[in-house]
């Protein structure tokens, strides 16, 4: 464990292997603050000896843990969530140095999702429904059985890590399944913490968590001839490089991708509350976001308000570290992220018909902020309308009618969220209907329930997180048939 003396924060620093922490064998990884820029903590990563350790760990487990029942592993999960709970505080502060978050948002929006996301999985695992036992065959009696798949590698991004790492683990421990969870590079400190809270609850070897970078950690670990699934969260050429590693070994596999969310917005909504929903929802956490509500198509009459009224709301966004007082954003995740961000934006100024009417600049001094920035005057084939920026960037688009609005905003490589702002519930409905993504909001965007299934089409993947429908990607449908 290394000490911050600045923050009095503890950082855990060593892997959980079979329910005992280690340090990791590999080189080591840096971790730092983005709001400064300076180094937390260094984690050393694991080495391709430990990755294989942390499997056979996991493949033990699974003799027993798999045959446990619903009822005894929702009562884990449940203890899993209130450990959680208990030391909300250490968890919020953890994320919030690592991700540079506000810690109010960290501690007030994610943590109670995440507790939340260990209670529902709890229940969930006692409530799996399947077809009818019958005789399909005369003489013959059928049934259906899910059964757990084996030993998942479960790989999370920078994001949201914790969340993301509970949307993983929680349904696939809940189903019977075991797990080796590798966090991001960047982002592993929440996920060591929970390391050592699940060791005191878990059998050994049910939770097994293992630090590195992807090209030296992760495709080792989906490589593994003994992991039967391999669940990731990340970008769309990641997803890619997965699927290949884990054909050697007929895998299956879970990816949630990137996403360019639509924002169609008819001419009759509610303008106040789409300038309010999308100065939330489209920078909230940096708007480093899958969902982000990031491509605005705006109707021919509403257009010019609302590019003069978002532009007015997104530069009063107050951008800060992680405890200054009333912060709403933090900085990108790294220097990289935003060099990547601004090359974007820098790239939309230099073509004539786009106009930055706020923001459009890192902002000075340490940590790797950058300013909510409105692009208003983009066109359908502009770079800033097709590809993922994963910033605080909302582009804002001119349409002519519904028909344009829905072609457009299903003319993307991307399928994860949209969402349509209209007083008119049979446009929405219409709108809606036709739309090629995993979920459509009407009049709000990016708000998640861990009832619903989160997960997308086309190049975003085709994973279900949260609701029954993980539970069901996590399980595999099975038939036994007896001779009467
Ligand atoms: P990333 O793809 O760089 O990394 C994600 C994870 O994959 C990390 O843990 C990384 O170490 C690992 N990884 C990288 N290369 C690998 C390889 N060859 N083999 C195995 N593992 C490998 O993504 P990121 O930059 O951490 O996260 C941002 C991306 O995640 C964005 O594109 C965003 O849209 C996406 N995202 C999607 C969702 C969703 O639900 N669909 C949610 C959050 C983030």
């Amino acid at each position: 464990m290394a000490n911050s003396a600045a923050n009095s924060v503890t950082f855990p620093t060593e892997l959980l292997i079979d329910s005992r922490t280690e340090r990791g064998e590999g080189p080591v990884e840096h971790v730092i603050n983005p709001a400064t820029g300076e180094t937390l903590c260094d984690v050393p990563e694991a080495s391709p000896e430990q990755v294989s350790r942390a499997v056979d760990a996991a493949e033990r487990a699974f003799v027993s843990w798999s045959q446990t029942t619903p009822g005894e592993r929702s009562t884990m999960l449940l203890h899993l969530a209130s450990a959680i709970e208990d030391n909300a505080e250490t968890f919020a502060r953890l994320e919030s140095l690592n991700c540079g978050k506000p810690y109010a948002r960290a501690l007030g929006d994610e943590i109670p999702a995440i507790v939340d996301c260990f209670r529902y999985f709890a229940g969930a695992a006692r409530c799996m429904t399947g077809t009818a036992a019958g005789e399909y065959l005369s003489g013959h009696t059928s049934m259906i059985r899910r059964d757990p798949v084996g030993v998942v590698g479960s790989i999370a991004p920078w994001n949201y890590p914790m969340l993301m790492a509970a949307w993983k683990v929680a349904p696939a421990i809940a189903a019977g399944n075991t797990v080796v969870l590798k966090p991001s590079e960047q982002t592993p400190l929440t996920a060591l913490y929970f390391a050592q809270l699940a060791a005191a609850i878990l059998p050994p070897g049910v939770l097994n968590v293992i630090c590195g970078r992807g090209a030296s950690v992760g495709q080792v670990l989906v490589e593994h001839p003994k992991v039967r699934m391999v669940s990731i969260t990340g970008d769309v050429a990641t997803g890619r490089k997965v699927l290949q590693a884990a054909s050697g070994s007929l895998k299956r596999t879970h990816l949630e991708l990137g996403g360019k969310a639509p924002v169609i917005v008819l001419d009759d909504a509610d303008l106040a509350s789409v300038v309010d929903g999308v100065r939330t929802f489209g920078y909230y956490n940096a708007g480093q976001d899958c969902t982000a509500a990031c491509r605005i198509y705006a109707g021919p009459k509403i257009y010019d308000n609302l590019v003069a009224d978002l532009t007015a709301a997104v530069a009063s966004i107050k951008v800060g570290p992680q405890d200054e007082d009333d912060v709403e954003i933090g900085p990108l995740i790294s220097d990289r992220q935003r060099n990547r961000v601004a090359s974007f934006v820098e790239r939309a100024q230099m073509v004539g018909h786009m106009q930055i009417t706020t923001g459009g600049a890192i902002r000075a001094g340490a940590g790797f902020f950058y300013e909510p920035t409105v692009i208003a005057g983009a066109l359908q084939d502009d770079e800033i309308v097709r590809r993922e920026v994963f910033g605080p960037v909302v582009s804002i688009t001119r349409f002519t009618d519904d028909d344009q609005a829905v072609q457009w905003a299903n003319d993307s490589e991307y399928g994860l969220a949209s969402s349509v702002w209209t007083k008119d519930v049979s446009r929405a409905m219409n709108i809606a209907r036709q739309l090629q993504y995993g979920c459509t909001w009407i009049n709000t965007h990016f708000m998640l329930v861990n009832e619903m299934p989160h997960g997308g089409l086309k190049a975003s993947g085709y994973g279900k997180d949260m609701s029954m429908y993980a539970l069901e990607d996590y399980t595999v449908a099975r038939h036994v048939m007896v001779k009467l």
